[in-house]
C-alpha cells in the first residue's frame, strides 16, 4: 500500500461505514485525515476512540456538505491550518427511498442537496486548492443505481447519476492541472446504510450479487487509496466499481 506521509485529505461522512473504512486507511498509510461530518457526535467520539493512536493526523470537523456557507467556512480553516490539499473523497450520501408516484419532494430535494450538490460544494472548493499546488485527486463515491436503476431510488439514483457526470465533465476541466477525479462506485456494502432493510430484502439482494455476499467497507477504502495514490497518474473520468459483480 502506497504511503501518504505527509499528504493532507479529506474525508466526508469519515466517522461511519465506508467513509471510516477510508479515513482509517489513510491514517495507518500516514496522512493527515480531515473527517467530516454531518452530527452523530457518538460516531466521532467512537472514531477518535478507535483511531488515537494516530489523533495527531486527525482533524474531525462537522460540517454538513449540502450548505455552501459551511463548506466555504470547512475549507478556509483547511487552507489556513494546512495550505494545500491533496486528496478529497466526497463519501458523505443518504437515501430517502420511496416510489416516485408517492415521493416527498422534501426527500427528492434532501437527497439531491446532500449527496449531488454537496459534492459540487466540495469539489469545487478542492478544486481551488488543488490548482494553486497543481496536483490533486478527487474520489467520488456513487452506486451501481446510477446506471442500473433499483424500484424506490429515483432520488438517489438520480443524485448517483449526477456525481458520475459532475466526475467526467471534472476530470476534463482539470487534467491540464494534473488533477484527476474518478467515482468509485461500491455495490451492497454492510454498514447502517442498508440496516433498515428486512433480512428477507438482505437475502434477496444478496442473491443477486454474483459473489453471492455483501462488500465490505475496507475493500472499498483499498480501492479508493489506489485512485488517490501517486502510481493513479492517467486514470481520471472513470467509474471503478466494487460490487461482487453487479
Ligand atoms: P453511512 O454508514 O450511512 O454513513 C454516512 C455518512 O455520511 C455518515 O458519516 C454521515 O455523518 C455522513 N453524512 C450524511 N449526511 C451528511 C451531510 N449532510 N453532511 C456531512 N456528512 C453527512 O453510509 P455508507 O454506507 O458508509 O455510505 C457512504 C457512501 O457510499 C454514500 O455516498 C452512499 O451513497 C455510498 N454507497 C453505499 C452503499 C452501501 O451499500 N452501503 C452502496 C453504494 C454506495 P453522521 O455520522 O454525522 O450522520
Amino acid at each position: 500500500m502506497e504511503d501518504f506521509s505527509g499528504q493532507t485529505v479529506v474525508v466526508s461522512g469519515a466517522t461511519r461505514g465506508i467513509g471510516r473504512a477510508i479515513a482509517g486507511a489513510f491514517l495507518t498509510q500516514g496522512a493527515n485525515v480531515i473527517g467530516v461530518y454531518a452530527g452523530n457526535s457518538q460516531a466521532a467520539r467512537s472514531f477518535s476512540e478507535e483511531f488515537k493512536r494516530y489523533s495527531s493526523q486527525i482533524d474531525l470537523l462537522q460540517c454538513d456538505i449540502s450548505k455552501e456557507i459551511e463548506v466555504t467556512a470547512l475549507f478556509a480553516m483547511i487552507e489556513e491550518r494546512y495550505q494545500s490539499l491533496d486528496v478529497l473523497v466526497n463519501n458523505a450520501g443518504i437515501r430517502r427511498d420511496a416510489v416516485l408516484a408517492l415521493m416527498q419532494s422534501e426527500d427528492w430535494q434532501q437527497v439531491i442537496d446532500i449527496n449531488l450538490t454537496g459534492t459540487y460544494f466540495m469539489a469545487k472548493q478542492a478544486v481551488l486548492l488543488m490548482m494553486q499546488k497543481k496536483y490533486g485527486r478527487i474520489i467520488n463515491i456513487t452506486s451501481p443505481v446510477a446506471h442500473l436503476g433499483f424500484s424506490g431510488q429515483s432520488n438517489y439514483a438520480a443524485s448517483k447519476a449526477g456525481q458520475v457526470a459532475l466526475t467526467k465533465t471534472l476530470a476534463k476541466e482539470v487534467a491540464k492541472k494534473k488533477i484527476t477525479v474518478n467515482c468509485v462506485s461500491p455495490g451492497f456494502i454492510a454498514t447502517d446504510f442498508i440496516n433498515d432493510l428486512s433480512k428477507e430484502q438482505l437475502a434477496t439482494y444478496k442473491k443477486m450479487v454474483p459473489m453471492r455476499r455483501f462488500g465490505t467497507p475496507e475493500e472499498v477504502a483499498d480501492a479508493v487509496l489506489f485512485l488517490s495514490g501517486k502510481r493513479a497518474t492517467y486514470i481520471t473520468g472513470t467509474v471503478l466499481e466494487i460490487d461482487g459483480g453487479l
